[in-house]
């Protein structure tokens, strides 16, 4: 891609009543714009890092036998009233509104209301079981403090995956490999998680939360320096200076944000919505049902707030918007070609590069901005550089030069 034509450029000014360091990177750095509090347009640069954040999500929930669907954002009021939740929680978190003929609606801000009913219309056999069924949408939540940017919209985006299982040990089992994946997503994603112990609600002792240690999180957790051992502060039973019931480690407090959230839902909205299945010896039971949500949004957010310095943000290689970002410096025109060969040269072996071709900005401002979008792996041709390139990497101060062909052999497998 071609920086002079990319849509949506660094900017100076961020909104004054943006407060959130990943929301104000991430404007000023030209990936999002900001359409109110806690909602943001993606522009092309934060989109691509979104949708490396849903690829690997995608690909570990595949990987755990999740079938993607998509239900609907707009939702009748109809089974919300059975579960209770159109009133409790009701307008605290759901947008509600009305339609023709006075007719209700919400949106939607969790699924387990709309899927329960419709897994009930194709399951009702032990052999339909078990069964895991996944999407990635934008939920609406009517947040009282939408000021961390990214981390907390009105409008943002979930993974949310639902399984279905004939007893609660299928469920555990599968409950324990839902874990791992979401370890490993986090981990891709370059965030380093702790499985916290948090709030089971009315079904179970605990869920299990995923949070990313930063003094910028929302959140507070008792976690072991050893083990990592973790339980949320809000339930916590565990405090700072104790021993670690594991590993008789020490506890220490620290701030963080919850990037996932995984629940034994058990029989909670099954029994409502009548989802049974007879089973092997013909006798009619409950479908046990667990629930797994991961923010791809958040997700980006995090990735921010904890990969940056006082230039700008530096991505992991795996979220990256583009993995190069080569910049020509010069006003020359043969440098100027020879920058356009290396780039198509780049592109042909299917790097994903972002050329800065501006011939009217000097040198020092597009160091300034790409070190503000902090794309992994610098390249400059200049007249200095000649025949070679100068790659550098975002986080690293020495630069290297090299010819062409060491560029590719190193980094083109
Ligand atoms: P929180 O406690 O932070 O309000 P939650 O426990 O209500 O979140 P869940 O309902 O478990 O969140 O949602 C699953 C995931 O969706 C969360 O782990 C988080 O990654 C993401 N998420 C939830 N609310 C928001 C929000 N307002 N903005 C961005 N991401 C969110
Ligand atoms: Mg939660």
């Amino acid at each position: 891609m071609k920086y002079s034509q990319l849509f949506g450029k660094t900017i100076r000014d961020v909104p004054k009543d943006e407060v959130s360091t990943n929301a104000k990177l991430l404007i000023r750095a030209g990936f999002v714009s900001k359409l109110g509090a806690g909602i943001y347009n993606f522009l092309p640069l934060g989109w691509r890092v979104h949708k490396k954040i849903e690829q690997i999500i995608r690909e570990e929930m595949d990987a755990i036998g999740g079938q993607e669907i998509l239900m609907p954002a707009l939702l009748p009021k109809e089974p919300w009233e059975k579960t209770g939740r159109w009133t409790e929680p009701g307008k605290e978190v759901m947008f509600q509104l009305e339609g023709r003929s006075h007719k209700e609606y919400g949106l939607g801000w969790t699924h387990e209301e709309i899927i329960t009913p419709l897994v009930k219309k194709f399951v009702s056999s032990y052999k339909d079981l078990p069964l895991y069924l996944y999407q990635i949408q934008d939920k609406f939540r009517n947040e009282s403090r939408a000021k961390s940017g990214l981390l907390r919209g009105l409008e943002f985006s979930m993974k949310d995956l639902y399984s279905f299982h004939r007893d609660e040990k299928d469920l555990v089992d599968y409950y324990q490999k839902a874990m791992a994946a979401y370890q490993k997503i986090f981990e891709r994603c370059g965030l380093n998680s702790l499985v916290a112990e948090a709030s089971g609600g009315s079904f179970s002792k605990y869920s299990h939360e995923f949070q990313v240690l930063t003094p910028y999180g929302e959140d507070t957790i008792f976690y072991c320096e050893k083990c990592h051992y973790a339980q949320n502060k809000e339930i916590a039973e565990i405090k700072a200076n104790s021993k670690c019931p594991e590993c008789k480690g020490k506890i220490v407090e620290g701030k963080s944000i919850e990037v996932g959230n995984i629940f034994q839902l058990k029989t909670k909205y099954s029994k409502p919505f009548d989802l049974n299945y007879s089973d092997q010896d013909g006798k009619i039971k409950p479908v046990i049902m667990g629930c797994y949500g991961i923010g791809p949004s958040r997700v980006m957010g995090s990735v921010v707030e904890i990969n940056r310095d006082d230039r700008g943000i530096i991505w992991p290689e795996s979220v990256a918007p583009f993995r190069f970002h080569l910049l020509l410096l010069s006003e020359n025109n043969q440098v100027a070609k020879n920058a356009e060969k290396i780039y198509n040269k780049l592109l042909d072996s299917g790097q994903e590069v972002l050329f800065d071709d501006r011939r009217d900005i000097s040198a020092g401002q597009k160091f300034a901005e790409s070190d503000l979008i902090g794309i992994p792996y610098r390249l400059v041709v200049s007249e200095k550089t000649g025949d070679k390139i100068e790659i550098k990497k975002r986080d690293e101060k020495k630069s290297e030069l090299a010819e062409m062909k060491e560029l590719l052999a190193q980094f083109v497998s």
